[in-house]
């Protein structure tokens, strides 16, 4: 493996352990400047990247590499001069069109080819309706963005797209562009997410540009925006997008959006724009069958030459239901470590390469209520305690312990576990993960406290 695969390969690990915002924050314009003597070193846009990397991401660095490269010892970051990030503009390419969005698979299997900042409609090539898997929790969604891309502005304005994470929005919505340009290249289309969207409204208000922001977006034929649900409440946002949203729908310009819920789900949406976007077409995507399972994995192991048994296949999509993007997770991960050692591909090798994905836990349906009760009993302390905003040392250690469990044995999101202790904020679960995991380096107490946890929950559950 070169540097370049090697970096690549691990991004497409860190990017999973990392919320999105921090991944491009910290990964962007990275790479692997030397590695010598089991140090890696990595080059860095600027001082703060180095002072996070070498800090803060420091052991989620290590880790990914060490799945890569063993023998990998320690890291350290050189800053580059000649890779400094572009200026600002108002109108830059979105990032995601230069690092893939956490959305895409982890990336180490196409090494992604830059797209030149020229082409600002942020597409990724890789999102095709061609490698695209049909299935029953799809096909309306996919039928209704195929039309569109063959019709735009007149069947379905707008089109809206909802469903739960890593079920194929992106892909689907990314398609329709990628489709209508092999038509029609001089179209005027735009991917955004609507973060983006908002960041670069605030942009171009800050900068008093807010009438070449306006024009811009009123030059466009195809508008797509991503995870629109993050629009609600933001009032100045939605106003400027309702007339953007007047002006092309008036004018037959095709939009379309996504979202993780249907529009009357937003919640702080006007009501003129809900309606808006309850006027075109709205169609779900939701969690693939098993059929849909399997056919997507076998499309992908074809795609990444991986020569994997159908058992192997299978026992994958048995233990990954919920979302896509972990079942190419998933499988990307044997066909890194596949290729390092060159074993054969069977159910035997699957099973131990994903054994701590695929923990036990998921089989035996263990949840954080099994947790709350294995530590408070374990702890001797009151399971509401763990929940109530009381902060006694008695009770905080405990609560961190929960949340590391939480996170540790059944995946759950830093959002997700902060909700479920009395609705604490995600930044509070991450600290109490992390602060965990580093005591486990040393404190042989706590490495034996967390052991007869687990034993108790695997028992519970
Ligand atoms: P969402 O936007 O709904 O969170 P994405 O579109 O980012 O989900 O999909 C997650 C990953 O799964 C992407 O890499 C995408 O290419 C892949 N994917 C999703 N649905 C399918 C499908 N039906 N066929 C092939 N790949 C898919
Ligand atoms: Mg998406």
């Amino acid at each position: 493996m070169t540097n370049e695969e090697i970096w690549q390969a691990a991004l497409g690990e860190i990017e999973l352990s990392i919320s999105k915002a921090n991944f491009i924050t910290w990964f962007k314009n990275t790479s692997i400047f030397s590695i010598e003597n089991s140090r890696v070193i990595l080059s860095v846009p600027n001082g703060f990247a180095k002072e996070w990397l070498e800090n803060k991401y420091n052991l989620h660095i290590l880790r990914a590499l060490r799945n890569i490269q063993p023998d990998v010892k320690s890291i350290s970051c050189n800053i580059a001069t000649s890779r400094e990030l572009p200026t600002e503009q108002s109108f830059k390419p979105s990032l995601d069109a230069v690092i893939p969005p956490q959305n895409t698979s982890p990336t180490y299997l196409n090494i992604p080819k830059p797209i030149p900042p020229s082409l600002q409609n942020n597409l990724n090539p890789r999102y095709t309706f061609e490698n695209f898997v049909i299935g029953g929790s799809n096909e309306l969604a996919r039928a209704a963005c195929f039309a569109v891309s063959q019709n735009m502005g007149r069947i379905y304005n707008p089109l809206f797209i909802y469903g739960g994470v890593g079920l194929g929005k992106t892909h689907l919505i990314q398609s329709i562009g990628n489709e209508a340009i092999k038509t029609n290249p001089h179209l005027q289309i735009k991917y955004i997410a609507s973060e983006r969207f908002t960041n670069d409204l605030i942009e171009s208000i800050k900068n008093q540009k807010i009438s070449e922001f306006k024009a811009y977006y009123q030059k466009i034929d195809l508008l797509i925006i991503d995870d629109i649900q993050f629009i609600s409440g933001k009032e100045k946002t939605q106003e400027e997008f309702f007339h953007i949203f007047n002006y092309l729908y008036q004018l037959d310009k095709q939009i379309v959006l996504t979202s993780d819920r249907p529009p009357k789900a937003i919640e702080i949406l006007e009501a003129r724009l809900k309606s808006r976007f309850e006027g075109g077409m709205i169609a779900d995507v939701s969690q693939p069958d098993f059929e849909t399972r399997i056919a997507i994995l076998k499309r992908k192991a074809v795609t990444q030459k991986l020569d994997i048994s159908p058992e192997a296949l299978e026992f994958i999509a048995q233990n990954i239901k919920n979302n896509i993007r972990e079942l190419e997770g998933a499988l990307n991960r044997v066909l890194v470590s596949a290729q390092l050692t060159k074993n054969v591909v069977d159910l035997t090798y699957t099973k131990k390469i994903l054994s701590d994905i695929i923990s036990s836990s998921r089989r035996k349906g263990i949840t954080h209520n099994h947790i709350l009760k294995a530590v408070s009993d374990f702890y001797e302390i009151n399971p509401q305690d763990l929940i109530a905003k009381n902060r006694k040392r008695e009770v905080v250690r405990p609560r961190q312990i929960a949340m590391y469990l939480m996170r540790s044995e059944l995946q759950y999101s830093y959002p997700g576990i902060g909700e479920k202790l009395g609705k604490r904020d995600h930044t509070t679960a991450i600290h109490a993960y992390e602060k965990i995991a580093n005591a486990l380096k040393s404190d042989e107490k706590l490495i034996e406290e967390i052991n007869n946890l687990r034993d108790q929950l695997y028992l519970l559950g």
